[in-house]
């Protein structure tokens, strides 16, 4: 990867959770680049160890370890493999997280659901507490664990993965809009409650990414847009989507002390413009 900003973390452990997926992949991968210990977390074991391997064989420091971030007694021995592994938690990015279909309505508008379909008075419970309970709790339990190594040393840094739709909720995904707004709530807690120790916690709030798993929603298969996906891109004063890579430099400048000292509490949309239009 051709790194956006050349900040030196070297000796610093960055735990990364969700580095068996694409956005934070692509951290864990610059975080490594720039000299860090990389613990790679996540529920995907073969994602993470494939992601180690690779950045070994590369020269690079990064442990992979299968990790449910929901799974607080499971999490503790995760923690203590890191700590003998690679040492104390510098750098947390709470990077699992994610919607499901069953918090997924049919229709953007009630007006328009068709017979048969899913709508709002649908919605099953059991997938909207699993949204929920994977992005807050997700975040939250591996802060309770993987922070008490920052707040004893007092310094380190927490980067959660918020979303535009924290600052406007899109159609159609009323559970993950909110439990991202949570995300963003969240943040600016944690930065208010370590404060005083010399812990920072900072978002990003990335806009619409093409991934394997929404590819098909994005693009039809001759390759134009679906109306879904040019109804975003009619919405981003850029046109076009964010890619992964463009998220590093935000990461790799938030969560260094030298470059980003006084920042704590902020949610920084990178979306293209998203956020801050209107669409008039
Ligand atoms: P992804 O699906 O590629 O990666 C998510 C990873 O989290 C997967 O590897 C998955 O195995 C892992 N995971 C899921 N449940 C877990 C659990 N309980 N414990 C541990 N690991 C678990 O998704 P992504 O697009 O890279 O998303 C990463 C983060 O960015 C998520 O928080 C997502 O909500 C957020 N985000 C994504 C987009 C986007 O457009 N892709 C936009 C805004 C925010």
């Amino acid at each position: 990867m051709k790194l956006p900003l050349n900040i030196d973390y070297t000796g610093k452990v960055v735990v990364v959770t969700g580095a068996g997926g694409l956005i934070c992949g692509a951290m864990a991968r610059a975080f490594a680049e720039s000299g860090a210990k990389v613990a790679a977390l996540d529920l995907n074991e073969d994602a993470v160890k494939k992601l180690a391997s690779e950045l070994k064989a590369e020269g690079y420091i990064c442990e992979g370890y299968k990790a449910n971030v929901l799974e607080a007694d499971a999490l503790e021995a995760v923690h203590e493999a890191v700590l003998r592994d690679l040492g104390p938690c510098d750098i947390l990015v709470n990077g699992a997280g994610g919607n499901n279909p069953r918090a997924t309505t049919d229709n953007e508008y009630h007006h328009e659901a068709k017979e048969g379909g899913k709508s709002f008075f649908d919605l099953d419970q059991s997938g909207v507490d699993f949204v929920f309970k994977l992005n807050f709790q997700g975040t939250l339990i591996p802060t309770q664990i993987f922070a008490k190594d920052m707040a004893e040393r007092k310094c380190g840094n927490i980067l959660n993965i918020s979303s535009m739709n924290s600052f406007t909720p899109l159609t159609k995904i009323p559970a993950y809009s909110a439990a991202k707004a949570a995300i963003s709530n969240f943040t600016k807690w944690l930065a208010t409650h370590f404060a005083g120790t010399g812990v920072r916690c900072n978002a990003i709030a990335p806009g619409f990414l093409v991934s394997a798993q929404n590819r098909a929603l994005l693009y039809n298969e001759d390759g134009t847009p679906t109306a879904r996906s040019a109804k975003i891109l009619n919405g981003t004063p850029m046109g076009r989507f964010v890619d992964a890579d463009e998220l590093i430099g935000a990461t790799l400048f938030l969560c260094d002390d030298r470059s980003a000292s006084a920042i704590t509490g902020v949610v920084l949309p990178i979306d293209c413009g998203f956020a801050a239009y209107s669409g008039v």
